[in-house]
C-alpha cells in the first residue's frame, strides 16, 4: 500500500455515540469529511451493527466543503481542532462558525 503523510485538524470530541466510527464519544475513522452544501454536517457519519476496533486511531478532518466557515481556506479546514455532535437535529461540526 502506498501512504501519504499529511496535517490535519483533529476532531477532539465527537457525542454521535451510534456512528460506526465512534467509540467512547471519540471519532477514529481515518479522515472525516464535513459540508453538505452550506451546511456543516458530518458527511462521514453512518450507522452499522459494528463499530470501528481503531481504538488508538486518532480522526482528523480530511476535507471540509463549508466555505463560509471563516476556518475553511480553499475547501479545507485550517484549525487547531474540531468537535462533532448534533445540532437541530443535524450531525454537525459544532466548531463552524460563519465568516
Ligand atoms: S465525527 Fe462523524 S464520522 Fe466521526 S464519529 Fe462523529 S459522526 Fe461519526
Ligand atoms: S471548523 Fe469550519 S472549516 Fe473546520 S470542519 Fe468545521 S465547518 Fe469546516
Amino acid at each position: 500500500m502506498k501512504t501519504i503523510t499529511i496535517e490535519t485538524p483533529l476532531v477532539s470530541e465527537c457525542s454521535v455515540i451510534e456512528c460506526a466510527y465512534n467509540l467512547n464519544r471519540n471519532c477514529h475513522a481515518r479522515a472525516i469529511t464535513i459540508g453538505e452544501g452550506v451546511h456543516p454536517s458530518c458527511d462521514t457519519f453512518f450507522i452499522n451493527k459494528n463499530h470501528t476496533k481503531a481504538a488508538m486511531r486518532p480522526a482528523g478532518v480530511g476535507a471540509c466543503k463549508v466555505a463560509a466557515c471563516k476556518f475553511n481556506d480553499d475547501f479545507e479546514c485550517m484549525t487547531e481542532n474540531i468537535q462533532v455532535g448534533r445540532s437541530t437535529d443535524e450531525i454537525s461540526c459544532l466548531t463552524f462558525a460563519m465568516r
